[in-house]
């Protein structure tokens, strides 16, 4: 094999492989240390993976938004679909908005796989340097050296390294001189404090809620769990959370008040499980009577349903997360082009930036526009 390369690409997941199935140069290598490509695209969805949304806008993410809106117009939800159709996908849409392939992930690994195979692929074979000497790149990898003019840096965060994830993407940002924003898991379920494990003997309730973080309001459905607490509306509020405390609204379409006249007991007038109110009125020491017939006392008690605080003791961690939030930063990264402005012919593409996508296709939308801005501007030059 000739080592010397036009672009060589770290990482073979879905902006590795979107960058690949769009750019045009000839001698494109990439590099996978699984032994096969698009692992997550795999895992995500639920094996169906939700590749976009129907309203996708920069506020859907959290990182730099004007950054974001830039590179999402470029290769937006509609361009998606149209793409993706056109090369024979079959999506369908769940809950108004979600796209999801209609049979399998696999169909979209496929297309992706498909117009990939044209390049150099390297698999089992992981990046461990590079470094940059006049304006070329000198590649190591565990089993070679490789040379390229230019390096795209799609090696995605650090969630479920099961599945290869790495931090070799950051690593290689860093020494290069980028500043990086602080990872954390996201779109993540959260652990409990002492206070709040009553929660963990509700393990498979689920509920409507809606979950205020800040100044986001995250609704949807909340999933006790035994570790904590997860479920979509959990998950979107974990990309807002730090540290501090959370307000959940455990009855988020009414007012507690349109009840108070009521005859029946409260675990059942409540819109709610009954196993999730009867835990309620146990934690707050009420009995579960006519809910006419609380006291004011009483009854101010309950509207703790409806705001219920606390802060997190933590998350489920990376190996649990969806996504990572934090990463590269943007402020060094050309929107126009998605190249490094420290280092010309270094990209970053995909998850591996600050740039977080909420829960319902907003990551992979993400993934498909960087990658298609990178690949745009290399196809241009
Ligand atoms: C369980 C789960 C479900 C999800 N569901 C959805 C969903 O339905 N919709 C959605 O929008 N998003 C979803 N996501 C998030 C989405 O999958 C990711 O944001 C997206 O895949 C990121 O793409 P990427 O190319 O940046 O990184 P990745 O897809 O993670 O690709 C990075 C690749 O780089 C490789 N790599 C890492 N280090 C090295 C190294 N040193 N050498 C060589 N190769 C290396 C990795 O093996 C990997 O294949 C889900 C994530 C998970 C974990």
């Amino acid at each position: 094999m000739n080592n010397i390369f036009d672009v060589v690409v770290v990482g073979g997941g879905a902006s590795g492989l979107m960058f690949s199935s769009l750019v045009k140069t000839k001698k494109v290598a990439i590099i996978e240390h699984n032994q096969k490509l698009g692992a997550k695209i795999l895992i995500s969805g639920g094996g169906k993976c939700n590749i976009t949304n129907e309203f996708v806008t920069e506020k859907n993410f959290l990182g730099n938004h004007d950054f974001a809106k830039s590179i999402l117009k470029s290769f937006d939800q509609n361009v998606t679909l149209r793409h993706f159709h056109q090369k024979g996908l079959k999506t369908i849409k769940i809950k108004n908005n979600q796209y999801f392939c209609e049979k399998s992930a696999k169909d979209l690994l496929d297309i992706l796989t498909k117009e990939s195979k044209r390049h150099t692929i390297l698999l089992g074979e992981e990046l461990l340097d590079i470094e940059q000497n006049r304006d070329i790149f000198n590649i190591k990898t565990s089993k070679r050296e490789l040379n390229a003019k230019n390096v795209v840096i799609a090696s995605g965060g650090l969630s479920y390294s099961s599945i290869g994830a790495s931090d070799i993407g950051y690593k290689i940002a860093s020494k290069f001189g980028h500043k990086m924003v602080k990872t954390a898991p996201a779109l993540v379920g959260l652990t409990l404090q002492k206070e709040q494990f009553f929660f963990k003997e509700l393990s498979g309730i689920s509920c409507e809620v809606s979950i205020k973080v800040g100044e986001q309001i995250c609704k949807g459905s909340l999933l006790f769990a035994h570790k904590g607490i997860s479920g979509p509306a959990v998950l979107d509020a974990s990309l807002y959370w730090e540290k501090g405390e959370i307000s959940i609204d455990f009855l988020p379409d009414m007012k507690l008040e349109d009840l108070r006249s009521s005859n029946k007991n409260i675990s059942t007038v409540l819109p709610m499980s009954k196993r999730l109110a009867m835990a309620f009125l146990t934690h707050l020491d009420l009995d579960d009577k006519k809910f006419s017939s609380l006291s004011k006392s009483e009854f101010e008690k309950l509207k703790i349903i409806k705001d219920y605080r606390f802060a997190p003791a933590g998350t489920f961690g990376y190996n649990k997360a969806e996504v990572t939030k934090g990463g590269v930063d943007t402020s060094e990264i050309n929107p126009k082009s998605m190249m490094s402005i420290k280092c010309q012919g270094l990209y970053f593409i995909g998850e591996v930036l600050d740039v977080t996508g909420q829960l319902g296709g907003y990551n992979l939308q993400w993934a498909f526009s960087s990658a298609f801005v990178a690949a745009n501007n290399i196809n241009k030059e």
